[in-house]
């Protein structure tokens, strides 16, 4: 993209000093003309052996040049070029000069001959005057033209990046993709490593947006930074959080976010989100200010789309402990499982289900039960890693997701989530409710074929064994060898809830 020239609109008047220039004149002539330029003008003599060059004269830029008719003779075959563009009189002298109309057709503005009264001088240097007035206006007339058409033509430039960037967020519902093709868009301007992005309202979660592919030395850190940037920009105290990722990123991504320029989103008087450019070199003010319009521009979209990210959030929770439903559940395993399987990676499913919770409901009422119910999900939850899964799969029974998990490190896990519900009695109306939950545990085991029902089955089994087994324990689906007969064993599978 080109930026419009800033050379200040030189305005030049006729009044300047310029030079008068003669070429081979000397003698009687030059004293007169000397004596008719009077103070107002420096004069400068050349020889025929020493004429000025195109450099001398786009310096000097001369009112007038008077040039000898002797010397214009000898010049004729090859003149300098300059002095096509020059002012000239033609300075006869005692010599015979040639005819009027040849004078004109050679681009003389006059011709003097002797004897060369003043007054002839004079006007011969007014009409220069004149000539070099109007050749001054219309140059400032063709810089302001060239630059009018210098500043459309980037203006029109800068309109179609904005177009093609807005139609191209406006096709989308997605936050990651819309930010992914910012993040494209500004990179064809100046060198962008990546965009991130913070947004907050009125709900309990902020949302974090950050590039797929960094590091996870480097996510963290945007994670870290992100919640930052809510803080100083939102005024927000640190909240809970999720995180999304924006398709693509460098792997490489170095950990600090370093150099960025942060574009403020509002709505209305109220700040929504805060956009980050990371950049590879400081920008300057235009480039700045064309990064913060085009992030700007989209702001009215990314207000949209995050009341839509939160709708449809809400499709996905659970209304009483706001965990995931079991619909995101289902959508999630299936997910977890087709990606396992192509990384060749073991992941865990685990049942969980609150012991005894009917007593719980019968002896302390169905509110208190509830209450339960949502302090056994925050224990659960907040027993877990970033990048694990917890929803509430029906009544009293939750399911968890725990990628690149392997079998032996899920049953500590597991150990860890059941002491956690446990230790957490629920204070309702001044007492202490207690409850335990019982987990069963299954594993998805790289190059073993399986389907998100086989999982789910083998889980199921295995909560029913620590059920069986006196609750308040964790059971492990029994190894694929003991599956035929552990299949055999089970009982009919029990409804969720
Ligand atoms: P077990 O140890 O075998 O799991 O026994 P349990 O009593 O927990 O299991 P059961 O399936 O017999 O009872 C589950 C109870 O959970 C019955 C149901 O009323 C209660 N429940 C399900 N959803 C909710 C809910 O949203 N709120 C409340 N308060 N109770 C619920
Ligand atoms: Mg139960
Ligand atoms: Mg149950």
């Amino acid at each position: 993209m080109s930026t419009a020239p800033r050379t200040p609109r030189k305005r030049v008047t006729g009044k300047r000093t310029r030079p008068v220039w003669l070429l081979g004149v000397s003698g009687q002539p030059a004293r007169k003309i000397r004596l008719a330029v009077g103070e107002s003008e420096p004069l400068q003599r050349f020889e025929a052996r020493d004429l000025p060059s195109q450099a001398d004269f786009d310096r000097a830029a001369p009112l007038a040049v008077f040039v000898d008719l002797d010397l214009w003779r000898t010049l004729r075959q090859n003149p300098p070029a300059w002095l096509a563009g020059a002012r000239k009189v033609l300075v006869a002298g005692d010599t015979p000069p040639p005819s009027r109309e040849e004078v004109l057709a050679q681009g003389f503005v006059a011709c003097l001959k002797a004897p060369m009264p003043k007054a002839r001088i004079v006007s011969a240097l007014e009409n220069a005057r004149q000539a070099a007035q109007l050749f001054d206006e219309m140059a400032a007339l063709l810089a302001d033209a060239q630059r009018e058409r210098d500043q459309m033509a980037h203006e029109n430039s800068l309109l179609a990046f904005r177009q093609g960037l807005l139609s191209r967020a406006v096709s989308s519902l997605e936050m990651p993709e819309i930010l992914a093709a910012l993040g494209d868009g500004l990179t064809k301007l100046f060198p962008v490593s990546e965009v991130l992005a913070v947004f907050w309202d009125d709900a309990p979660e902020m949302e974090l947006f950050l590039p797929a592919e960094a590091p996870a030395t480097a996510k963290a850190a945007r994670l870290d930074y992100l919640q930052d940037l809510a803080t100083r920009v939102g005024g927000l105290p640190p909240s809970a959080y999720s995180v999304h990722e924006i398709p693509g990123g460098d792997p490489a991504a170095r950990t600090e976010p370093g150099l960025a320029l942060l574009v403020p989103l509002h709505s209305g008087e109220k700040p929504f989100g805060c956009v980050s450019v990371l950049l590879e070199r400081d920008l300057d003010r235009n480039e700045q200010e064309l990064a913060r319009q085009a992030v700007l521009q989209l702001s009215p979209w990314l207000r949209n789309v995050l009341d839509f990210l939160r709708l449809k959030r809400r499709a996905d929770r659970d209304g009483l402990t706001g965990l995931h439903n079991r619909r995101s559940f289902d959508t999630r395993l299936d997910h977890e499982l087709k990606r396992h399987m192509r990384h060749k990676e073991g992941f865990v499913l685990m049942m969980a289900d609150l012991d005894h919770f009917k007593q719980v409901n019968d002896t302390h009422g169905h509110l208190a039960g509830d209450a339960v119910l949502r302090n056994a999900a925050q224990a659960l939850e907040s027993g877990l890693r970033e990048t694990d899964f917890v929803a509430r799969f029906g009544g009293e029974e939750f399911a968890l997701i725990l990628p690149h998990t392997g079998r032996a490190h899920a049953w500590m896990l597991a150990e860890r989530l059941r002491r956690r519900v446990a230790d957490a009695a629920t204070r309702y109306a001044g007492r202490a409710i207690p409850v335990t939950v019982s987990i069963g545990l299954a594993s998805f085991v790289p190059g073993q074929p399986a389907t998100t029902a086989s999982l789910l089955s083998q889980a199921d089994q295995a909560l029913y064994a620590a059920k069986n087994a006196g609750r308040d324990r964790v059971g492990v689906a029994p190894a694929r060898e003991d599956q035929r007969a552990a299949n055999a064993a089970a009982e009919p599978r029990r409804m969720a809830g």
